[in-house]
């Protein structure tokens, strides 16, 4: 009898690890405990493939020789508890898809950045000729494009969701931008958990691998020391330290690699803050590993489009810009989008805390918010915090009385800056809902 796979979970990846499952001769079933959306149902269906939604039927799950599990379903489900009690193998959709190719892998993971990097660094290499997949997070899953539209390399942002359940897969190259805290809810509330997640990226590692990462995070370096990864180290920092092989010098943007070194100046690079310095940095090590031409690097370094939702320049309204960065769900990409900005701010942050601490961006807001609007079901905690901080402090409760207050308050030379440091579930359906309804309403002023 043929080995049966089952699939908790029928999203991008579930659906996709099933058509894989399916194709390589298992007997496939996918059980999901919510409505898998219509697209899903249809590729499902037309590929013989049997599915159920609104419950997990036990005995068509736990008779599984393996299971392919989504990355948003957590250990604590009573149903991945039952599994691993009767010691069934419990995989993500990545591990799986990585049985199937040799193609060359880039794994990008982090707490903040790695949709950035990993869009910017498929766009250098599609634009330098490479035929490169994009998937993780971003893009049709890794597993369908392995079953039925195949690369040669892909380039694959991971979760530490995703890199929870790998176990034999391995990155040819791996990219670790920064460890600060997130999701410890899933964690146990222990740091070191999501930390050892991370490192997950860095597993199975031989010295013909290269292991990306910021030089500054003080985790990155305490756990580089510990860990002693068996990969090529290249190192990365905003200036020269001993042993980096990616910095800036005199606005120079520095790259060393084996395969040649790399320089451009730094105001020419696309994304500009930063963050975005180190995303770009990261992005430049990867592209030079895969021996790519300088000048191909640079020309995409320098018309790379950006990523919607992310410091995103929405339009200028009489002398006022608007910025859109509702993906900074925390506050540590708030402090960053702080960071870049060159005039006074309005700044738009609220919604679902998830226990943030604002002391981290006391000092930029001080420094150079001109007015905080609190956009969020309940501001107490924010008022609690900033009040009596800065002059000018507001509360709205829907997207167009924010953009309204931000229009009145900010001044010509200002900039309106949408930087939540919250989830946006409170008012919004997602971040990119907040975003779209930010935008809409900056285009109606
Ligand atoms: P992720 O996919 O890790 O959530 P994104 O690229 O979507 O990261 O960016 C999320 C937020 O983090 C944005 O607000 C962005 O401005 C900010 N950000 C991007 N890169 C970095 C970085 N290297 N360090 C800190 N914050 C960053």
């Amino acid at each position: 009898m043929n080995k049966r796979i089952v699939i908790l979970g029928a999203g991008e990846s579930g659906t996709g690890a099933a058509i894989l499952a399916k194709k390589e001769g298992f007997d496939v079933f996918v059980s999901d405990l919510s409505t898998i959306k219509p697209k899903y149902k249809e590729m499902l269906e037309t590929r013989g493939i049997r599915w159920e939604e609104g419950q997990h039927t036990e005995s068509d799950i736990l008779n599984a020789d393996e299971i392919i599990k989504s990355p948003g379903i957590p250990d604590k489900a009573p149903i991945i508890k039952k599994l691993k009690e009767q010691g069934t193998p419990i995989i993500s959709e990545i591990e799986f898809a990585g049985r199937y190719t040799d193609a060359k892998m880039i794994c990008i993971t982090g707490s903040n950045g790695k949709t950035t990097t990993t869009l910017l660094t498929h766009h250098i290499l599609t634009s330098a000729g490479i035929d490169a997949g994009l998937a993780g997070n971003v893009g049709n899953s890794l597993a369908l494009q392995v079953a039925e539209t195949p690369h040669p390399v892909y380039v694959i942002e991971l979760s530490s969701f995703q890199l929870d359940n790998m176990y034999k897969f391995k990155a040819d190259i791996a990219v670790l931008l920064n460890i600060t805290p997130d999701h410890l809810d899933r964690y146990n509330y222990e740091m070191q958990n999501y930390v050892d997640a991370k490192f997950r990226i860095i597993q199975n590692q031989t010295s013909d691998d290269a292991f990306i990462y910021w030089n500054d995070d003080p985790i990155i370096s305490r756990e580089v020391k510990k860990r002693c990864p068996k990969a090529t180290l290249y190192p990365f920092a905003e200036t020269y330290e001993e042993g980096v092989k990616a910095y800036t010098e005199n606005k120079q943007i520095i790259v060393n690699t084996e395969k040649g070194t790399f320089t451009m100046e730094q105001d020419l690079l696309a994304l500009q803050g930063k963050h975005n310095l180190y995303n770009s940095l990261a992005a430049t090590i990867s592209s030079k590993i895969m021996e790519l031409r300088n000048e191909k690097i640079r020309a995409s370094l320098m018309n790379f489009a950006g990523v919607e939702h992310r410091l995103e320049k929405v339009a200028r309204v009489r002398g006022v810009e608007y910025i859109n960065d509702s993906k900074a769900t925390n506050v540590n990409s708030c402090w960053y989008a702080l960071q870049s900005m060159t005039t006074p701010v309005v700044l738009i942050l609220g919604g679902t805390d998830k226990g943030n601490d604002y002391s981290e961006i006391e000092a930029l807001v001080k420094e150079k918010v001109r007015a905080l609007i609190f956009l969020g079901v309940d501001n107490n905690k924010l008022h609690n915090f900033f009040d009596g901080k800065v002059a000018q402090i507001s509360d709205a409760r829907s997207m167009e009385e924010a953009v309204n207050q931000a229009y009145r308050v900010a001044q010509k030379g200002d900039t309106v800056l949408l930087s939540p440091c919250c989830a946006s579930f409170d008012l919004f359906k997602c971040y990119e809902d907040r975003g779209e309804q930010f935008k809409a309403c900056v285009r109606n002023l």
